[in-house]
């Protein structure tokens, strides 16, 4: 497994990017995990509603702390089963 290199935390606390999830590059060999397009070496993991266990639309950078809407989510929630 590639390794999630520095932590930048430039991007914490600005405006949420739209993105299609399908279009990101994935990190890895995961079907959910992606390269984020803001930092060099950011992973965006895809999270999960701790109650409902749904993907979650919001989505944030663990390197640099951007925040991500997946306008696609459905697709990919459905994908899931
Ligand atoms: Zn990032």
């Amino acid at each position: 497994m590639p390794k999630v290199g520095r932590y930048y935390t430039e991007n914490v606390g600005k405006s949420p990017i739209k993105a299609k999830h399908s279009d990101l590059t994935r990190w890895s060999d995961s079907d959910f995990k992606s390269k984020c397009p803001a930092c060099p070496d950011g992973v965006l993991l895809v999270r999960r509603n701790e109650k409902t266990f749904k993907l979650e639309r919001l989505d944030f950078c663990v390197a640099c702390g951007q925040a991500f809407i997946y306008t696609d989510i459905a697709t990919l929630r459905k994908r899931e089963g």
